[in-house]
Order: structure tokens, then C-alpha cells, then sequence
């Protein structure tokens, strides 16, 4: 059923959505892709980026991995398998996209995973915890800086805390982090809440999500921000009362 659902959609698709756009097709098949943004979302069924931005083919370059992380940069390079950080340089170095979104999200189960450690159902995976340990420094400085906050509430600001902390894993490969400094690429720490329909972006100056309204939206770091604002540990300590430093 579930892949007769597949079928039936390709079919329509074929019919449909495909022979709406053959001009673009065929554009893209002879002059090739040329996306302006790079999105990394979370390999989650519910937040699918083309869908959530209405956007045609062509028009963003993609990874989808559990939480929407963004791994360090590894220098020198190891040569081991880094799929996440191959379609980044990709996007960046081969496409040059001029903005990179790391797109996080609510009720995300990999973050849930990072938050539950040792005690959640996951913990046997091969794979899972060690992939989003890429963010366990910011999930145990969310715990000890709340340790009262219900679980529901706590995994929710690590999915937005492990969002800009992606975004400063962005800065560390340096062909990203030389052209955020000429101006040629704009960096972006958005959340999205399914619950409600609606997106936030990080706000480097309040270490706040504020909701994004109309076609205006805050950048992260751009060639103009204080770098040094971008923490997840400010906004973990806005949560926590504290005022922003
Ligand atoms: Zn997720």
C-alpha cells in the first residue's frame, strides 16, 4: 500500500507536475543546477524543505540527516566517510550558494535521542548516538544549566541550541568562513515548529528565535555579525533566566 502510494504519485506526477514544468526540466538537464541556497534539514518525514518552501527543482541543494547537524569540520581531512560535510563542500565549493540554512524543527526524534543519552530507546544503535554526539557539549550544558525544565521543553531548546551550534560548525571549514567574510555567503539558524505552521530564525543579538514574518529575515552570520555572538550557550542561558552576555 504504502509503495503503490509511490507509484500512484510518480504516475501523477508524470502527467502532471512534469509536463506543467518541461521548459524547466529541460533547462536543468542542458545548462545543469545552479541553487543559490543550501539546506540542511532533518532527514524527518514530517519536514521536508522543497515542501515546507514551495520551491521548484533547481532551486535549493539539499542534505537531510537525523537533526539537521551540521558535523566540525575535520582538518586536516581524515579521508574518512563525512556524507554530511561532502554535500556541504559540494553546495559550497562547486555550486558557490550564497546561504546556507540549517533547518531544525520540533518533536525532532534524533534530538530527543541526543537528550534521553544512556536512558533512551536508542541507545543500542550502532550509528544513532554517535552521530548526534555531534552536539552532546551543548545538550550537557542544557542540562546542567536546567535541570528542572520538563523533558518536552528542555529537548526543544537543544533542537534550537543544536541548530546554531551547527552553524558555528559551518564556520569552522574555512571555504565557508572565507567567503561569509567577503560578503559572498550568508549563514542561517532556523527553526521550524510543526506544531504551529510557523519558522523562527536565531537572532545573534537577543540569542533569541524570533518568528520569521513576511519575506524579511534576520541572517545568522553574515560578513557584518560579531561571530562571537553566535553560541548556543547564550541562548541556553537565556532559557535558563540569565541575561544574555
Ligand atoms: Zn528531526
Amino acid at each position: 500500500m504504502a509503495l503503490e502510494r509511490l507509484l500512484k504519485g510518480f504516475a501523477d506526477f508524470r502527467v502532471g507536475y512534469y509536463r506543467d514544468h518541461l521548459d524547466l526540466f529541460d533547462k536543468l538537464a542542458t545548462e545543469g543546477q545552479s541553487p543559490k541556497i543550501l539546506i540542511v534539514g532533518c532527514a524527518d518525514a514530517r519536514v521536508d524543505p522543497g515542501i515546507l518552501t514551495q520551491t521548484k527543482p533547481g532551486d535549493i541543494f539539499t542534505v537531510r540527516n537525523i537533526g539537521a547537524i551540521v558535523p566540525p569540520a575535520q582538518i586536516p581531512p581524515d579521508h574518512r566517510q563525512h556524507g554530511t560535510s561532502a554535500a556541504i563542500e559540494y553546495a559550497v565549493r562547486g555550486l558557490e550558494v550564497e546561504h546556507v540554512v540549517i533547518l531544525g524543527h520540533a518533536l525532532c526524534g534524533g534530538i530527543a535521542a541526543l537528550v534521553d543519552g544512556d536512558k533512551g530507546a536508542f541507545a543500542d544503535y550502532d550509528y544513532l548516538s554517535t552521530w548526534t554526539a555531534v552536539a552532546q557539549s551543548v545538550r550537557d550544558h542544557a542540562l546542567s544549566e536546567l535541570k528542572d525544565m520538563p523533558r518536552a521543553q528542555l529537548t526543544r531548546v537543544v533542537e534550537q541550541a543544536s541548530v546554531v551550534n551547527s552553524v558555528v560548525n559551518l564556520m569552522g571549514f574555512p571555504w565557508i568562513a572565507e567567503r561569509v567574510a567577503v560578503g559572498k555567503m550568508v549563514l542561517h539558524a532556523w527553526w521550524f515548529n510543526l506544531v504551529e505552521g510557523q519558522l523562527y530564525a536565531f537572532n545573534p543579538e537577543t540569542a533569541e528565535f524570533d518568528p520569521v514574518l513576511g519575506l524579511k529575515v534576520r541572517p545568522t552570520i553574515d560578513k557584518s555579525t560579531a561571530f562571537a555572538a553566535v553560541r548556543p550557550e547564550r541562548l541556553i542561558a537565556k532559557f535558563a533566566g540569565k541575561p544574555a552576555f
